[in-house]
């Protein structure tokens, strides 16, 4: 049985491993299918590809969209798209730039508290083009503002904090629209950390299906134990596909290793039921 990982971050966005090194450790870790699903970024999909050639590691082009709906963050991951889509490098070169500006806000209303210099310092960490609340927590850490990375959102950056900064990130059927139109199919990621109610998580499973998307992860990294068989159990009631990803961010980031995750429950129909080989069907 092949070890499939559906969701992942590099340096190109908030992960600490380049895209090849987390090809490789992956790779070491027994997997055999991974996609690379980078935060509002698709620049690492060539070097992992590149490092993945030969090594019987599988990629698939992935991308994870922030999207607000309602009032709230959500995260759609995108499979198997093509990096060259023109519509899907627009939509996602808008997020960034919203990105940029608001990690000066940011720095703007930390330097209010009396921390100065924070775009700067999480500027210096960002190694690709995706600026995150990651990179001021890492930065707020090594300048011991704060003891860990989660203290440095809960004092500082999740909503509700000094350095939170509410804005519009993607519609969710724009989002939609990009991943389905570069040739990939779309996965809400991590559905129960949003903490919905059970109404507004139909509402939303209902919009999402009805705007083209494909899947939910049924199995995400570190995800209460109770969830798993309520969403299957929502992936099938909405006709919707289920997949499987740790959200790895790199060694020591988070509890999560890659590849590591639990066994889709039997009732799912798993999101690479289609793809032709080991390719999603854009890649095919
Ligand atoms: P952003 O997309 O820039 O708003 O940053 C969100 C990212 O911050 C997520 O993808 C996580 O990697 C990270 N994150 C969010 N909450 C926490 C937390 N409590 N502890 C550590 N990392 C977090
Ligand atoms: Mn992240
Ligand atoms: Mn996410
Ligand atoms: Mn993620």
């Amino acid at each position: 049985m092949l070890k499939y990982d559906l969701h992942s971050h590099s340096t190109a966005s908030d992960g600490t491993l380049a895209p090849a090194a987390l090809v490789a450790h992956a790779r070491a870790q027994g997997v055999d299918v991974l996609a690379l699903t980078d935060h509002d970024v698709i620049d690492g999909i060539a070097a992992a590809r590149r490092a993945a050639a030969g090594t019987g590691l599988n990629l698939v082009a992935g991308v994870e969209i922030s999207v607000t709906w309602n009032h709230q963050l959500l995260h759609i991951v995108g499979l198997g798209v093509d990096p060259a889509n023109a519509e899907l490098i627009a939509g996602l070169e808008g997020l960034r730039q919203f990105r940029v500006w608001r990690g000066e806000e940011i720095a703007r209303r930390l330097e209010k508290r009396g921390i100065a210099g924070t775009y700067e310092g999480a500027m210096a960490l960002a190694q690709g083009p995706a600026i995150s609340r990651t990179h001021f927590a890492r930065y707020l850490v090594a300048q011991g503002h704060v003891r860990d990375m989660t203290k440095a959102f809960d004092r500082y950056l999740k909503r509700g904090k000094p350095g939170y900064v509410p804005g519009q990130w993607a519609a969710l059927a724009d989002a939609v629209r990009w991943i389905t139109g570069a040739g990939g199919q779309a996965v809400i990621a991590h559905p129960a950390r949003y903490n919905l109610s059970a109404t507004r998580l139909r509402l939303l499973l209902g919009e999402f299906k009805e705007a083209g998307g494909a899947a939910l992860e049924v199995i995400s990294g570190s995800q209460p134990h109770g969830a798993t068989a309520s969403l299957a159990r929502y992936a099938q009631q909405f006709s919707l596909l289920a997949s499987v990803g740790s959200d790895y961010h790199g060694p020591g980031q988070g509890p999560n290793e890659v590849g590591r995750l639990p066994l889709l429950p039997a009732a799912c129909v798993p999101v690479w039921a289609d793809w032709d080989g080991f390719a999603a069907p854009a890649q095919a």
